[in-house]
């Protein structure tokens, strides 16, 4: 029996996993805790939010440590999988508040309430089958020269932008809980998803709907920042993955090994767009524009994978090609709900 709380279900990765698990034999129940920052929106769970007989949707901010607790309790929460967080690095720089008080004080009010929840308090002994899995990111790792090899869970973390000194320091109260009561708590570092339902100020969203307004498309710098893409789909996968075979006090590398320059994937994406909908004028590489690099911007990130590959056999069903023609129709199936949002690129 799985009581499974996910959080940020609302948001772009929490929604496609919602929609990925939600059917699966050994859930008996599965709430969504997410407050609807500017992020989440809950037109992602169509289908299910409101129908689905096992969700439970609860608006519930993780700052609030009461009602975090309350939702545990209610709902005899046994499975954690906790993605609510602030996510864009551009809003981390000019504004890091939140990213201090949801993603580590969020983080906090969460490890406490299943520890509340799931230990005896005369005994502090365990007293339920449990798990908690902390996704996080290869942002965490800091950057790397384009000799380095790829990051491996053994990396120490030296994360540069407030986002990411967030999530290195929620990683780090995860990894102290398990050390130091025995939280059965995991955590996975993952590199850059695309796919459907993302909202509109990151990468390939700004892409998608700067080509269909024929406005120029904004590349930082001299766009030669590496990413490693992964679909949304096999990241969901892999997280499920590590919830149901992962080991408690482990941490798990995700990643696409689909390292590609900036320019080159919004190069990409303009070809495919150009291909799928030739109405809007072709050559939609002309719309790049090169602008002012963000402050302290990594210049390079990419995930080894080899140990989720060789103990949990989890690989990318997707291939970039594949996922990214998929991807793409998909915004131009949807441009409709495509939020205006025209803000900065986010990585
Ligand atoms: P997102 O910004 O699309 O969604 C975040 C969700 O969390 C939103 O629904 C928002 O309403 C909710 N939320 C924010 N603050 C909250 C709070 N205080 N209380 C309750 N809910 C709150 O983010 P995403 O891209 O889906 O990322 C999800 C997780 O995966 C994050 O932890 C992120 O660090 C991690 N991650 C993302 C990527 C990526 O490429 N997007 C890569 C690796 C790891």
């Amino acid at each position: 029996m799985m009581n499974l709380l996910i959080t940020g279900g609302a948001g772009f990765i929490g929604s496609n996993l919602i929609r990925q698990v939600i059917d699966q034999p050994e859930i008996t129940k599965l709430v969504n805790l997410d407050c609807l920052t500017y992020a989440g929106h809950l037109e992602n769970l169509e289908g299910i939010h409101g129908i689905h007989p096992r969700y439970v949707f609860e608006q519930v901010d993780l700052r609030d440590k009461a009602e975090v607790l309350r939702v545990i309790r209610q709902h005899d929460i046994t499975h954690v999988m906790h993605l609510a967080a602030e996510s864009h690095v551009d809003r981390s720089i000019a504004a890091p508040a939140d990213f201090i008080t949801t993603n580590i004080n969020g983080t906090f009010h969460l490890l406490e309430a299943c520890r509340a929840h799931w230990f005896d308090p005369e005994t502090s002994i365990q007293n339920r089958a449990s798990k908690f899995l902390h996704v996080s990111t290869d942002e965490v790792y800091g950057s790397l020269g384009p000799q380095d090899p790829a990051f491996t869970e053994a990396t120490p973390c030296a994360p540069n932008s407030p986002y990411s000194a967030s999530k290195a320091a929620s990683d780090m109260l995860v990894r102290s809980y398990h050390h130091t009561y025995g939280l059965p708590a995991i955590i996975t570092r993952c590199s850059n998803n695309y796919g459907p339902c993302q909202f509109p100020e990151k990468l390939i969203p700004v892409i998608i709907q700067s080509v269909l307004n024929r406005q120029s498309i904004p590349v930082y710098g001299d766009g030669l920042n590496v990413r490693d893409w992964l679909h949304v789909g096999d990241h969901c996968q892999a997280l499920w993955n590590v919830l149901t075979s992962g080991k408690a006090g482990e941490t798990y590398n995700i990643g696409g090994q689909n390292e590609l320059t900036n320019l080159h994937l919004v190069q990409q994406i303009c070809d495919v767009i150009d291909e799928l909908a030739p109405a809007l004028g072709g050559n939609s590489r002309s719309l790049i524009t090169f602008v002012p690099d963000r402050p302290g911007h990594d210049r390079r990130y990419a995930m080894n994978a080899e140990k989720i590959q060789s103990e949990l056999g989890w690989k990318p069903a997707h291939t970039f090609e594949t996922g990214v023609r998929e991807t793409v129709q998909w915004y131009l199936n949807n441009v409709n709900g495509m939020r205006d949002v025209r803000l900065h690129v986010s990585l």
